[in-house]
């Protein structure tokens, strides 16, 4: 039986010590073809850092979104190889996870060097903490999670970001969907609510004295 941890063991925000109203963009489950570049532009346009939780097995057939990524000033961080529950993975299949995305990461892009591991569903155990402290790799979480990833509305994920976010939020949103899962949308629709949604937010936020961020890295 796996040890599964409480929250309080990760990373869900920051504390805002500097005082300036930190918030960091986090997007899971890419990189993603047709819905990451869409996300990468409007990061571009708003000169807005962003953190990658990328599923290694993506990564190999799209290492130029990694590289692109990095050349933007984003960061890449691990979500696993396959995103499976890992609480119901062998203790070998949730090192193999863990580490073998990290070195995809690297393979696409000597630069890039995964500081920072999301577990797939946020599905946090002992194992996989140890696992991810072993590699380097500091566990993070969210603390305001829209539900992009069902479509619920572009005006919906807004107001739900915009009603959660405090000084030094993490929010969670989505560039890609996980292997083996229903796909709610074609390629073109996927994320067509996040992209619009984030166009809003971005300067919304701004507007509210929120400063977008990268991840501390406190290790
Ligand atoms: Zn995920």
């Amino acid at each position: 039986m796996k040890e599964f941890v409480p929250l309080s063991a990760v990373h869900c925000d920051y504390d805002d010590v500097s005082g300036s109203r930190p918030v960091y963009l986090t997007f899971d489950d890419g990189p993603n073809p047709f819905c990451t570049p869409q996300v990468l532009d409007l990061l571009t346009q708003h000169r807005v850092p962003a953190t990658f939780f990328v599923i290694g097995m993506y990564v190999a057939d799209q290492p130029e979104l990694i590289r692109r990524m990095i050349a933007e000033g984003h960061e890449v961080a691990n979500h696993t190889m396959t995103h499976p529950d890992l609480s119901r993975c062998e203790t070998a299949v949730v090192h193999d996870e863990v580490l073998m995305a990290s070195k995809a990461i690297r393979s696409a892009c000597p630069q890039a060097s995964p500081r920072h591991m999301r577990a797939p569903y946020g599905i946090w155990t002992r194992e996989v903490l140890a696992t991810s402290a072993r590699a380097g790799l500091a566990a993070v979480h969210w603390s305001v999670d829209p539900r992009d990833w069902s479509r619920p509305g572009v005006d919906r994920i807004v107001n739900s970001v915009l009603a959660a976010v405090r000084p030094g939020a993490i929010v969670l949103l989505h560039d890609g969907y996980p292997p083996g899962e229903e796909r709610l949308g074609t390629d073109v629709t996927l994320r067509d609510q996040t992209v619009r949604a984030l166009s809003y937010l971005i300067p919304t936020l701004q507007q509210r004295g929120f400063a977008i961020r990268p991840l501390p890295q406190l290790h």
